[in-house]
């Protein structure tokens, strides 16, 4: 069974979300775990939760994604801008986790400077004061385009991150496939390598989530330009391959290309149809 959905707004609330998504013919979506380029959130009364997991069991949703804030870097060597990312990671696994969401994912975050290795540092050092390890949502680190200063941007840097958290366990990979074609990993040509690439130094154990973007910017530009799919430098063909592959069958996927919903309730159509689901 395939679990695909694409990125929600929140902005009428949590449950309104997910059945907006169950009527696009979505069976998961991803959502922002608060604000995205702010700092607020609300918090949801009860009613509106007990609303969320009604409709996503009326849906029948596979594990449901939250993104953490673009604003949030974990990686930064600026005391407020830590500090901040620090409050934000923790706040947001907690509420996530109160929700019932199963994976709620985060770019790594920009060293600005400082340098890879203590930019990791300081990621580790974030996570671990967020990660209780008694909670049931699992963490997920995005791979990157490296654009700029990121981390993230190769399959070592997020083994270097997982290995150093008090919590390993709670600890998985989202794979954003516009990301790692502008980041240099060949999808394209050789998906099979990537592939064994990524089970050599992560494992495919930790994949957890797919974002299914096209990208507009060419292989290895390190750019982060979302594109329909089809429409861009990677094609459908090649990401019609990603979803087929076996090793990664069964994970749930999420667009984030730019559309609304109802361009993603077509593009959902169009994959489904690609993979004679429909
Ligand atoms: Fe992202
Ligand atoms: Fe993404
Ligand atoms: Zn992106």
């Amino acid at each position: 069974m395939l679990t695909i959905g694409s990125h929600m707004s929140i902005a009428e609330g949590i449950a309104k979300a997910a059945e907006n998504a169950g009527k696009m013919g979505a069976n998961t979506m991803q959502i922002f775990s608060r604000n995205p380029r702010g700092s607020g959130y609300r918090n949801y009364e009860a009613r509106e939760v007990e609303n969320f997991q009604s409709i996503r069991k009326e849906y029948h949703f596979g594990p449901v994604l939250a993104h953490a804030p673009y604003t949030m870097n974990l990686a930064s060597a600026r005391e407020q801008t830590y500090e901040f990312a620090c409050m934000v990671i923790r706040e947001d696994v907690a509420r996530m986790d109160a929700l019932g969401i199963e994976n709620i994912v985060f770019h790594p975050g920009s060293h600005t400077g400082i340098g890879v290795d203590a930019g990791i540092q300081n990621i580790i050092a974030g996570l671990d004061q967020a990660i209780t390890g008694q909670e049931r949502i699992m963490v997920l680190l995005e791979t990157m385009s490296g654009k700029g200063t990121e981390i993230g941007v190769n399959f070592k840097e997020l083994k270097a991150i997982h290995d150093g958290v008090k919590h390993p366990e709670k600890i998985g990979i989202c794979l954003d496939t516009c990301h790692v074609f502008s980041a240099g990993y060949d999808i394209v040509n050789d998906l099979e390598g990537v592939i064994k690439e990524f089970d050599r130094i992560l494992g495919l154990d930790l994949l957890r989530a797919i974002h299914l973007n096209d990208s507009m910017m060419p292989f290895g530009a390190h750019k982060d330009r979302h594109a329909p799919i089809g429409d861009g430098e990677i094609g459908m063909e090649a990401l019609i391959n990603v979803l087929k592959h076996p090793a990664l069958a069964g994970l749930p996927v999420y667009l984030e290309t730019p559309f609304d919903d109802e361009g993603h309730k077509k593009e959902i159509l169009v994959i489904k149809e690609k993979l004679n689901l429909k």
